[in-house]
């Protein structure tokens, strides 16, 4: 069975279609100039996510009534797959974008639906969740950005930390505080081109194209239409999907993790020393076995995981269990794999360094190992206690 054959058996057709259109997309040039623009220092160009949206793939899981695919969870994974077998952080932020815009078609309103969605599906308007604070990430519920009730809506201040696509965004979907009861709400706010939203991008050495940013609101106005949700609820809103959101980067740290072991098997059994593939030496042939041991580990617990999401049953403890592993397989990983190949795989252009530095940025996004394995531990109790034999 190939590596991702037990996702795709269980797509429907056009699923996998799906699928395949993200691997044309990627092979016909999206995948060399992700590693063009990395070489330059640059992310990759703003293009491609207008190739991308114009192929209907922001669409992935919009409903049909508003001209989306639909797609299930695991359907979600495996695109966003495809695309990390290639680059971490395009598939991250494509993926990022593509959230929003489910988002907006199953929880907007009509009002935000009818205003937002069409220039959504078409990568006119590109969105990202801004929870995250200079302040703090982990301890969102500590946030400090107000928004404040005035006539016709709301005025923002406060400011959005190491928010994805942050340099080149239309909207997100922002958490503040109301200031006049301190309640946490949700709102889709519109950022304009006035002086009331500052960027600043923040420099992630070697992952560009996270283009993280930070957003300052100064008495920026929203209109009421853009309240997201219910004011009270915005908090559970915005947590109910962390565990896909979990499973999902799991997901794209497998692809980058096996990306790299096909790269790094394939150069050891081209590359001689000693009269024989270097492959043939044991001492470097089980360092990459041991690397596919745990690859094989991460992505059984990700399928499963990713099975309890797609059916909607708790995934509270296998999707911090499946995050914290994957990814931190996938660091440790393609560093191996990087090794193997010896002052080859070290060089600075080659695309090995570049999954290496954008998979370690998968370490904070989602939540931090600390905040997953404090999620595990209060479980501990529930999940493996059970009854004294
Ligand atoms: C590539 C990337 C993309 C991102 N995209 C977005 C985005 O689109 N939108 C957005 O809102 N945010 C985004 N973030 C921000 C991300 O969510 C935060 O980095 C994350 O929540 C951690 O917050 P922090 O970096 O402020 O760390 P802090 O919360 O300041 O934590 C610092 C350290 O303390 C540890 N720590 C904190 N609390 C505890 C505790 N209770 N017990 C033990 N240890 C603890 C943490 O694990 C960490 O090691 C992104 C980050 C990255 C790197």
């Amino acid at each position: 069975m190939a590596f991702f054959d037990q996702y795709d058996e269980q797509l429907t057709a056009p699923e996998r279609d799906l699928v395949a259109r993200a691997r044309t997309f990627c092979n016909a040039g999206f995948a060399s100039a992700l590693h063009a623009s990395w070489l330059e220092g640059e992310p990759f160009g703003r293009h491609w996510i207008d190739e991308w949206a114009a192929a209907g793939m922001l669409g992935l899981q919009a409903t049909a009534a508003d001209g989306g695919h639909a797609a299930s969870f695991l359907c979600k994974i495996r695109v966003a797959q495809e695309m990390a077998l290639h680059g971490f952080a395009a598939a991250f932020c494509l993926n990022n974008l593509q959230g929003q815009v489910t988002r907006i078609s199953r929880q907007g309103s009509d009002a935000q639906r009818e205003r937002l969605l069409r220039p959504m599906l078409a990568g006119a308007i590109l969105s990202a969740p801004a929870m995250s604070e200079p302040g703090g990430g982990s301890d969102v519920g500590a946030l400090t950005t107000t928004a404040t009730p005035v006539e016709g809506g709301w005025r923002m201040n406060g400011s959005k930390a190491w928010i994805t696509n942050g340099t080149i965004l239309d909207a997100v979907t922002l958490l503040a505080r109301n200031a006049a009861d301190g309640q946490l709400a949700t709102f889709m706010v519109l950022l304009g081109s006035g002086d009331t939203v500052r960027r600043e991008e923040i420099l992630m050495p070697g992952a560009r194209s996270f283009r993280l940013a930070t957003l300052t609101f100064t008495d920026h106005f929203v209109p009421a239409w853009a309240l997201l949700g219910q004011p009270g609820d915005a908090l559970r809103a915005a947590m109910a999907t962390v565990n896909a959101a979990r499973v999902h980067v799991a997901a794209m740290a497998v692809a980058s993790l096996h990306a790299a072991l096909a790269e790094a098997t394939r150069y050891c059994a081209a590359r001689h020393a000693f009269g024989k593939p270097v492959i043939a030496h044991q001492g470097l042939q089980w360092e990459l076995a041991e690397v596919s041991v745990r690859l094989e580990a991460a992505n059984a617990l990700v399928f499963r995981a990713a099975q309890l999401v797609d059916a909607g049953r708790p995934a509270v403890t296998l999707a911090a269990q499946c995050k914290k592993f994957a990814v931190d397989t996938a660091i440790w990983g393609i560093d191996q794999c990087l090794r193997a190949m010896g002052a080859v795989g070290a060089g600075a252009g080659h695309r090995l360094a570049m999954l290496s530095a954008e998979v370690r940025l998968a370490a904070f996004g989602d939540g931090t190992n600390e905040m997953l394995l404090d999620r595990i531990g209060r479980s501990l109790t529930k999940d493996y206690a059970g009854e004294a034999p």
